[in-house]
């Protein structure tokens, strides 16, 4: 008979809700822990800012959003469905492919009216400990704060799904502490306009860095993107007046010059790191079992990036590969968390580490730099992979070459237009 466990789910974004979703569809009882007073994570549009908009200073107000005011999905809504709940039902009408972050949300908030979500969350919950009662043993304790109030509570699993663009990274600069201008992180960015006539370096051409680059490039002065090649010769970019590339900053000065490897330099007044987040965990208490490491871009050792080997079932992570089609992504580990859990799947310890140094001797000789562990691209094979645990289709061929078309797409006519002119032609043919 399948086991039913008592879970702690940690954050109620997209990948706690449907992991909750998983759970209780497998017959486990759910607790999901949100420190916020809404659900929905990342989508939920905070206009506020942190003080420190470097993010650097440890005392500051942690805000645990990044979006900023214009996003806009960069996939389409087919792509940000779950399996069996289409974000395409969520609203008729004159309806954008790629649609506004306010819709993201409401459709998130939707999938957890429809699945009863809803009634397992505690809002105004922040966990803020997360312990084994005994190493060795199959026992969690929980530690929450809400309000003024601690509580402990011991379950048989916990998993975390606290999400990862809230604690950000910050390039490393040659004489950036002399350095007379502002900066500002990519998590602190939410309207243009204080960009406006300003020469600003935007470091970072991730598709943030290039939305952010754009939409400043109508208020300032110049925008001059700067990204990790150290061979890009530097260009103005075409049909803009004031936007050049460059190749990666060499160092600064406390004339207020940025100069780049390419040669160029340039005197300005702002430089905005788009340069990714950390994971961060503070409140997860392993003895070392399990550690971020890579200056916060590395979680291990982790068995297909969910559970830590010696640890495991009873710990498990949503969430960590990036890039892809994500949603999907989080409803398979979801399910395959709950199934280990019921004892439906069997992993072992042994066969997890053997994998886990497998993985990293593979990436060591392909020589992919350790930063990329988590960067499944494509990551259709890993999904493929855990559908095949639980004898489950896995992610609709349809929606798989959808995704290849975005990407054809957006290098045949530019990052600035993909969205509006993507047309999939084989729409009608999807089962969704
Ligand atoms: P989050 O949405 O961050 O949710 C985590 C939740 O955990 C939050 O509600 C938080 O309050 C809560 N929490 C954290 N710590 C605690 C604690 N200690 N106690 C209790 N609660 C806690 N993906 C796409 O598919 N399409 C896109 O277009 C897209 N655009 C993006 C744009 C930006 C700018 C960024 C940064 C990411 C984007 N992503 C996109 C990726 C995005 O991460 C995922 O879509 C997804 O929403 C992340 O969900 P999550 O549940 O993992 O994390």
């Amino acid at each position: 008979m399948a086991e039913s466990r008592k879970v702690a789910v940690i954050g109620a974004g997209a990948s706690g809700l449907v992991t909750a979703r998983e759970l209780q569809r497998e017959g486990h009882r759910v607790v999901v822990f949100e420190k916020s007073n809404q659900l929905g994570g990342l989508w939920v549009y905070n206009p506020r800012v942190e003080t420190d908009l470097l993010s650097l200073d440890p005392n500051r107000e942690i805000i645990h959003r990044s979006l900023y005011k214009s996003l806009r999905t960069n996939l389409p809504r087919q792509l940000m469905s779950f399996s069996d709940y289409s974000f395409d039902c969520a609203e008729n009408g004159n309806r954008l492919n790629f649609p506004e972050h306010e819709e993201v949300l409401k459709f998130l908030n939707e999938f957890a009216k429809d699945f009863g979500i809803n009634e397992l969350i505690r809002f105004n919950t922040e966990v803020v400990r997360v312990a084994p009662v005994e190493f060795g043993g199959n026992r969690w304790v929980v530690e929450s704060k809400s309000e003024e109030l601690s509580s402990e509570e011991v379950f048989d699993s916990v998993v975390i799904c606290n999400g990862h663009y809230t604690v950000p990274r910050v390039a490393n600069i040659p004489g950036i502490n002399n350095w007379p201008g502002k900066q500002i992180h990519s998590h602190n960015y939410r309207v243009p306009k204080p960009f406006k006539d300003q020469i600003v370096v935007v470091i970072g051409d991730g598709p943030s860095g290039l939305d952010i680059c754009l939409e400043i490039a109508t208020v300032a002065k110049q925008v001059h993107l700067s990204t990790r090649s150290s061979e890009i010769e530097v260009s103005k970019l075409d049909n803009y007046e004031n936007l050049w590339n460059h190749s990666k900053i060499d160092h600064v000065d406390e004339s207020g010059e940025v100069t780049f490897l390419d040669g160029s330099s340039i005197h300005a007044d702002i430089i905005l790191h788009c340069t990714g987040y950390k994971y961060d965990f503070p409140f997860l208490e392993t003895n070392g079992i399990v550690s971020v490491d890579d200056k916060g871009r590395v979680v291990g050792p982790l068995y297909k990036h969910v559970f830590p080997p010696k640890l495991s079932p009873c710990l498990s992570f949503v969430g960590i590969p990036y890039q892809g089609i994500v949603f999907l992504m989080f409803e398979l580990q979801a399910k395959w968390i709950a199934q280990v859990l019921s004892g439906k799947v069997f992993l072992s310890e042994e066969e997890m580490l053997a994998d886990v140094e497998d993985h990293n001797r593979q990436l060591e000789e392909a020589g992919t730099p350790k930063r990329h562990t988590h960067r499944l691209h494509p990551q259709m094979e890993y999904m493929d992979w855990i559908a095949a645990q639980m004898g489950i289709p896995s992610v609709d061929a349809g929606l798989k070459e959808m995704y290849w078309s975005i990407y054809r797409c957006a290098g045949e006519v530019g990052y600035a237009n993909y969205r509006d002119l993507w047309v999939f032609d084989n729409l009608a043919k999807l089962s969704l």
